[in-house]
């Protein structure tokens, strides 16, 4: 995957504060706040900051958590992983794979096919909704 590279005053520059506090300073979105947590209709969740697709509506589940949840991603290749050990935590945070940037973490209690519950911003996505 060719990266996207920006330096941080550009990515400021291009993303609201809240996606910059999400996306380029691994922050978290509070629960229940992302219009895309009940949004059910079909279509394909993008990286907000670079566009890529990373989730689909058909992975999408209601988790309860309060943030959109998903059991895996669109392609394999467009997420990358990394151990996470703030907040005197163990987890393993999902970055998009083009440009770097923090989605939120996965987890190991999501519900079949997958048992993955990968637990996404609402903030660090553009939900493009399938036409017709
Ligand atoms: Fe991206």
């Amino acid at each position: 995957m060719e990266k996207i590279v920006r330096s941080e005053a550009e990515w400021r520059q291009l993303l609201t504060p809240e996606q910059y506090e999400v996306m380029r300073r691994k922050g978290t979105e509070r629960a229940f706040c992302s219009p895309l947590y009940p949004e059910t209709r079909p279509g394909v969740y993008h990286c907000a900051a670079c566009g890529l697709p990373l989730f689909s509506s058909e992975q999408k589940f209601d988790s309860g958590t309060g943030w959109p949840s998903f059991t895996a991603p669109i392609n394999p290749q467009h997420v990358l992983y990394a151990e996470d050990t703030s907040l005197w935590m163990r987890r393993t945070e999902v970055l998009c794979a083009r440009c770097d940037s923090h989605l939120g973490h996965v987890f190991d209690d999501g519900p079949p096919p997958t048992g993955k519950r990968y637990c996404i911003n609402g903030v660090a996505l553009k939900f493009v909704p399938k036409e017709g």
